[in-house]
């Protein structure tokens, strides 16, 4: 199994998670992040650590378009490890439902 980041992270991403991991298996998007399930050594420290509750393990059903996400898009965007300020509007996308849309296939910066 591997953790997937799903959903409520498009427009937040707070980066809470990125700091715990302890395999550095996050890669950060314009406005999402996702987690590289070959990476991820399941551990689940990061679920709690995300405001947006965003963090999932990929046992919970009706997972398997967001761990394709999650893998597709690891492989392309950069690492990141290190918390960053989230978007000025993060509060007010928190929570939104249908952000799916506007999830952007641009890389973030990264480290
Ligand atoms: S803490 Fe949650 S909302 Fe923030 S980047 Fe990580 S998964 Fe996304
Ligand atoms: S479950 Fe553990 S290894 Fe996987 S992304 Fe979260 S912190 Fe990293």
């Amino acid at each position: 199994m591997t953790y997937v980041v799903t959903e409520n992270c498009i427009k937040c991403k707070y980066t809470d998670c990125v700091e715990v991991c302890p395999v550095d298996c996050f890669y950060e998007g314009e406005n999402f992040l996702v987690i590289n399930p070959d990476e991820c050594i399941d551990c689940g420290v990061c679920e709690p650590e995300c405001p947006a509750e965003a963090i999932k393990p990929d046992t919970e059903p009706g997972l398997e378009d967001w761990l394709k996400l999650n893998a597709d898009l690891s492989v392309s965007w950069p690492n990141i490890t290190r918390k960053r300020d989230a978007p000025p509007d993060a509060k007010e996308w928190d929570g939104k439902p249908g952000k799916l849309p506007l999830l952007s296939q641009e890389p973030g910066e990264g480290d």
